[in-house]
């Protein structure tokens, strides 16, 4: 006797509503490209030893996965470690840029 399967589909209903996720922006715009590096929104980084902003160009950036909070509350995923150095008194130093990208 052969069993009769009885084809049972889960109907998915589609949400027609589209759901507008304006929220006000704390970080990236969402849809930006991962190329612009805006680091307008952290502190700006200062030299120790002579009190300089001046910097030389960063020579070069490693982006690390740091999952916690940022020295100003803000929640973080990621800290960016970008090299440079001081254009005043030619110290070198890393910069730390705390992300949001979650
Ligand atoms: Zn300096």
């Amino acid at each position: 006797m052969p069993k009769k399967t009885t084809n049972k589909k889960a109907t998915v209903k589609k949400a027609s509503a589209k759901p507008s996720s304006r929220k006000p922006a704390a970080g990236r715009k969402p849809g930006s490209k991962n190329k612009d590096y805006t680091t307008s929104a952290t502190t700006q980084t200062r030299c120790e030893k002579c009190g300089s902003t001046d910097r030389l160009p960063y020579s070069r950036q490693q982006l690390l996965d740091h999952h916690g909070t940022a020295p100003d509350g803000q929640p973080c995923t990621h800290v960016r470690l970008q090299w440079t150095g001081c254009k005043s008194c030619g110290q070198a130093r890393i910069d730390r840029t705390y992300e949001n990208n979650a």
